[in-house]
């Protein structure tokens, strides 16, 4: 009896201890660099300065996941996508949502304590490429830290969200907009930010973090070609280019994702983006590499120099940007342990580079790829295949411009061995502009519109779940999804992988097999990667639900943050069952219906193919089936569908008679 006693006091002692002494402590170089002291938190954007988004928390685990439940949700009150990784540091969650809006929650009952609204213009949502989107802050010294959509970055008090300082990182006049989370390094702030499509030059920058006050910023690619460069990297970038066209489009480069800091190294990787334009040979008539498009970049993060640069994509023109999540680990390779840096870009091949140096180690493919046989690894070039540049003809490419992966957070389990990818097969038909002239602030890919010429490719739009061994390099397991564009993932200890899909799945997987283990509905589709924490000693995992991004831009959605724990009580979402339709009567003939059948195959599917959250046209209201022809012309481009000028009245008739054909087959099934 009073063993047990002692030994409670004892335990209660410890747990004291334990829980006030990490509550005492800030978020210093010290705590981001020692994070195995906080096990409990979720303390940066990939948990800590590896971001390999693995938690060494195992209370839910494979064995026990199946009893996960709701423990709370958080309404967002917002209807677009949610892409942030919540940030988990002694009990409270920060994070942010649509309009770079930011939030602090009590992380064990979802009761919000502050929250600040940065009240950005919305003339942004049409000089934000990929939708109104953040994805997640830094917390560092008691300040959050977040980029604001307009281009401005903002230091908030930890405590009240009060704005301790703001800077205006972009020139706001140009299409700059910031959708990516800061970085902590060094005591500075590194900020990077988009715009390539619409036509900038890309940089990124770093603040003190006390004060606000910019230390150093590095441009991706040279300035203006009569004058001398920035700096000696840009010299050396220069003769990479052709002509001085590059220069009035902004040339591109944009770092507005992966940012990650190697406190090992003192280096800083960067990710950088696609030119502007798209197309190479009106940015760069004569070739050239066009350094530093789509590369990786290792900075000295004290004096803004560059260390060393991979480029993935010599001479790029189909967006595939390298900004796609980094992560470092130490790996077995060729007998030795590596210290390596992982990416998986949208351009289909899974890289690893030795970190120190950025000398290649491999490079594979990932998903379907048509546009590079293989990367060479004596050049450590990708070797492209004749005629994927379109300079003379279209052609078809796979992957397309949403990539093999996108920014959607890949995780590595040091456990399992295993990069578990949001991996996804797409294409797209790329030709060259016939009548391009550059037009500042609007869109400036160089390419003709999308949806020409598509009728003559089965376009594979499939997302999977790719657990990929980067040693062995090939995949170990994958699972297929019907949907398309899901969320980032999640590695923890209890050898699980957590991901949300598309269709409003967030779902727990074993990480070593692959086994599906258990499902929550969100009732909304997701995008955003998972985290977990630990408060008193109980496990959460936390997800932001809300479908948005490139893809379904303007697509309204149902913002939510959903936590989860073993036995968690709170109502779940529940799905609700379909309504019945009734037949509607058609009078298109059987070859109108089949014509309607291969149109919808080419232009409609990858949407609203029921593999995705877009409206299934069989349930539409009579009143749209009547009105194909002005929203094929464009009637609700505001609500996100696109205009599809080559739709004449023969078209429209016979996708109508294919729509109200499947509507009569789902209204007369059981
Ligand atoms: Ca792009």
């Amino acid at each position: 009896m009073a063993r047990t006693f002692a030994g409670g006091v004892i335990a209660f002692v410890i747990a004291f201890l334990a829980s006030g002494s990490a509550q005492q402590k800030p978020i210093d170089d010290a705590a981001l660099r020692a994070p195995d002291a906080r096990n409990q938190d979720w303390l940066s954007y990939g948990r800590d300065y590896h971001e390999q988004r693995f938690s060494p928390l195992d209370q839910i685990n494979d064995r026990n996941a199946s009893q996960l439940g709701l423990a709370w949700q958080f309404e967002t009150a917002t209807d677009r996508g949610l892409e942030a990784t919540p940030l988990v540091i002694d009990g409270v969650m920060y994070t942010t949502g649509s309009w770079s809006v930011t939030y602090a929650i009590d992380a064990r009952t979802g009761k919000q304590m502050w929250k600040y609204d940065p009240e950005v213009h919305r003339k942004y949502d049409n000089l934000a490429c990929c939708d109104v989107v953040n994805r997640g802050a830094a917390i560092y010294k008691g300040k959050v830290y977040v980029g604001v959509l307009d281009g401005r970055l903002v230091a908030l008090d930890m405590k009240t969200g009060k704005p301790a300082w703001t800077a205006t990182t972009v020139d706001q006049a140009q299409a700059y907009t910031i959708t990516g989370a800061p970085r902590i390094a060094n005591g500075k702030v590194i900020i990077g930010n988009g715009g390539a499509e619409y036509g900038v030059r890309g940089y990124v920058s770093a603040y003190d973090a006390e004060t606000g006050k910019l230390a150093w910023r590095f441009y991706t690619v040279p300035g203006d070609p009569s004058k001398p460069q920035e700096n000696k990297a840009l010299e050396k970038a220069l003769p990479t280019w052709k002509g001085d066209n590059w220069f009035k489009y902004g040339g591109g480069g944009t770092v507005w994702d992966s940012i990650v800091y190697d406190p090992e190294l003192n280096l800083l990787y960067v990710g950088t983006g696609n030119g502007s334009s798209w197309n190479r040979h009106l940015r760069s008539p004569g070739g050239g590499d066009n350094l530093y498009l789509c590369s990786i970049l290792a900075i000295n993060p004290d004096n803004g120099e560059l260390v060393w640069h991979y480029q993935t994509t010599p001479g790029d023109t189909w967006d595939f940007t390298s900004v796609q999540p980094m992560m470092l680990a130490d790996l077995p390779i060729g007998g030795r342990t590596r210290k390596v840096i992982m990416q998986a870009p949208k351009n289909g091949f899974f890289y690893v580079l030795d970190r120190a140096t950025g000398e290649l180690l491999s490079a594979d493919k990932y998903v379907e790829v048509n546009w590079a046989s293989h990367v060479d690894m004596a050049t450590g070039r990708p070797v492209e295949i004749p005629g994927a540049d379109y300079k003379d003809k279209g052609t078809y490419i796979r992957p397309g411009p949403l990539g093999g992966h996108n920014w959607q957070a890949m995780s590595f389990s040091p456990k399992t061995g295993l990069v578990y990818i949001p991996a996804q097969d797409n294409g797209r038909y790329y030709e060259a502009s016939k009548m391009f002239s550059y037009t500042p602030l609007e869109y400036n890919l160089g390419l003709e519109p999308i949806g020409r010429n598509m009728e003559k490719y089965d376009i594979p739009y499939k997302g999977r779940l790719l657990a990929w061994d980067p040693v062995a390099r090939k995949p170990r397991w994958t699972v297929e999804y019907g949907g398309y564009w899901n969320g980032g993932t999640l590695a923890t200890a209890g050898n699980l992988v957590f991901q949300g899909t598309a269709l409003g799945d967030f779902i727990a997987f074993n990480a070593t097999t692959g086994e599906k283990l258990w499902s929550g509905y969100a009732g909304t589709g997701i995008v955003a990667p998972p985290v977990t924490y630990s408060i008193d000693g109980k496990q959460y995992v936390s997800v932001m639900a809300g479908w948005g991004g490139a893809f379904p831009k303007k697509f309204r959605s149902y913002g939510r943050i959903l936590t989860f724990a073993i036995g968690g009580t709170a109502t779940p979402i529940t799905r609700t069952a379909p309504r019945r339709v009734t037949a509607i009567a058609n009078n298109a003939t059987p070859d109108q219906i089949t014509a309607g059948a291969k149109l919808f195959a080419s232009y409609c599917v990858r949407c609203h193919g029921g593999a995705t959250v877009l409206p299934d046209l069989r349930r539409s209201a009579p009143t749209v089936l009547n009105s194909l022809d002005k929203i094929l012309d464009g009637a609700m481009v505001e609500r996100g569908m696109p205009r599809f000028a080559e739709f004449d009245k023969t078209m429209i008739a016979g996708l109508r008679g294919y729509l109200l054909e499947e509507r009569r087959k789902l209204a007369t099934s059981r």
